[in-house]
């Protein structure tokens, strides 16, 4: 909901604007993967209720595979209620829902696609154990944040991307620039982690790994970026999709490719309504 301000406890304030949009990270990094060509599949529980149909249809409508989308009674979908202000200053009530009831019994229902799929990407929106079973079920992937994570992430991922904001809360270190963002690779390493991304936005992205531990900078084009929501989820996703299809690709260039279609994401305004396809981006990029 957009309103002029924000209301305090108590109030009711009339707002200008209300509109509903799909989201949750495994999805955004689904849709923009597939837009790219991928084939894809998303493992998650939605509740059999509208919200749950109409996600059901959009991820049908971008060409994923809803095979393991499991729909369940017992919990409403899960949801995340923003309310901004002009200021562009929001609050936000996230209900995962039937997202937490997603669990063992589900994957092995899944470890076929999990198993075979050349990339798995996890997002944690999801019970942490749940995640980090899938991991280890296909080990190769890439993950964001939750402060006191499992070490067992850090080792089971292949890649292990995260930005600013998620890079604090993992390691205490807050970024503001490439510096902070090269101790947090360290760090990360240190962990466990074999290759660690950290997306600085307007910046581009910091890369690190054990058999390259000197930090690199793969800086994005300079745009005139009008909404970056949603921008690290093209990003992962592009990112997958590159990593499936084009994997004898240096990592340095598929971060510069990932790092381009993000940048163009950030050029339209929402989420996955931002997400390029294919067919609409310079061809270099396949
Ligand atoms: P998140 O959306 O998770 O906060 P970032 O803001 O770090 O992630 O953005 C992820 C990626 O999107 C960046 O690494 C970059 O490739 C691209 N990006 C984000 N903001 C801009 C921008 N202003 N200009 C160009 N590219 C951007």
């Amino acid at each position: 909901s957009l309103t002029t301000r924000l209301p305090r406890a108590g109030e009711t304030i009339l707002g200008h604007k209300f509109f509903i949009g799909f989201g949750g990270k495994g999805a955004n990094q689904c849709v923009q993967s597939a837009r790219l060509g991928a084939k894809t599949s998303l493992i998650c529980k939605v509740g059999k209720d509208s919200f749950g149909n109409d996600y059901v249809e959009n991820l049908k409508k971008n060409g994923i595979s809803t095979a393991f989308v499991g729909q369940t009674t017992d919990a409403a979908t899960g949801t995340a209620s923003i309310i901004v202000n002009s200021e562009g200053q929001n609050v936000i009530v996230i209900v995962p829902g039937a997202n937490l009831l997603l669990d063992f019994e589900d994957l092995k229902r899944a470890s076929d696609v999990i198993c075979k799929a050349k990339v798995v990407v996890c997002q944690l929106e999801i019970t942490p154990a749940v995640s980090l079973e899938a991991l280890k079920m296909a080990r190769a992937s890439g993950a964001p944040a939750l402060a006191d994570l499992d070490p067992q992430f850090y080792s089971y991922s292949d890649i292990f991307c995260c930005n600013e904001t998620e890079a604090e809360i993992l390691t205490g270190i807050p970024v503001g620039n490439l510096e902070d963002a090269e101790k947090v690779g360290r760090m990360l390493l240190e962990r466990g982690c074999k290759l660690v991304i950290v997306t600085l936005g307007a910046e581009g992205c910091m890369m690190i790994s054990v058999e390259e531990p000197i930090p690199k900078h793969v800086p994005a084009g300079k745009v005139r970026a009008v909404d970056t929501t949603g921008a690290g989820d093209s990003f992962v996703g592009a990112l997958a999709f590159y990593l499936a299809y084009y994997p004898k690709l240096a990592m340095e260039e598929m971060i510069r490719k990932s790092n381009c279609i993000a940048s163009v994401s950030v050029q339209a305004s929402g989420t996955q309504s931002s997400y390029p396809y294919r067919k609409d981006l310079p061809q270099d990029l396949f």
